[in-house]
């Protein structure tokens, strides 16, 4: 959906669109979308830098792989935006748009406007996690044979000196 200026010229834009999986490309295998997108957001042109203004939220749940054991874990993301764009050509510092709140990120435009697919695209890439891991505590696989010890642990690591093992052992045996 491109966001042209000249139909935010004389009042900001009220968008409220769903997207489904697939609509957007993320060009990523690293993870899924596993529910509609649904942003909400209002689009707002600034004459006097030529900025466009883009507020909001939007969210999304997406399905990652955990690094460490591999299983498919949803993350969903529920994000409020708050993003400038300056035309390309016209070099602004966010400063100089009167706009001081750190919250605002800056970005940039070309042409007569913006794709929404272009701007959540990116959104939706900034939000993902840092680490991810399907549980804080996930065990991950077993080097060794594979065994994915969130569900046993396995034979190689009974010969481990790992401490937290001999924990579960002791338990297991009063089973
Ligand atoms: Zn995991
Ligand atoms: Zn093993």
């Amino acid at each position: 959906m491109f966001l042209n200026v000249r139909d935010m010229e004389l009042r900001p834009l009220r968008i409220k669109r769903e997207f489904a999986a697939g609509e957007i490309d993320f060009s990523t295998s690293e993870f899924s979308q596993a529910s509609p997108l649904v942003v909400e957001v209002t689009i707002e042109f600034r004459p006097a830098l030529e900025e466009i203004r883009v507020s909001g939220r939007f969210n999304v749940d997406l399905e990652l792989n955990c690094d460490r054991c591999l299983a498919v874990f949803r993350w969903p993301i529920d994000k409020k935006i708050d993003l400038l764009y300056a035309p390309e050509e016209a070099v602004t510092q966010p400063e100089e748009s009167g706009l001081k709140d750190e919250e605002v990120e800056l970005g940039f435009y070309e042409g007569a406007g913006l794709e929404l697919e272009e701007i959540l695209r990116e959104q939706v890439l900034l939000a993902l996690p840092m680490r991810r891991v399907c549980r804080e505590d996930c065990q991950g696989l077993c080097p060794a044979c594979g065994e994915n010890w969130n569900e046993r642990p396995c034979g190689c690591r009974m010969q481990s000196a790992d401490p937290r093992w001999s924990v579960l052992e002791d338990l297991k045996l009063k089973k």
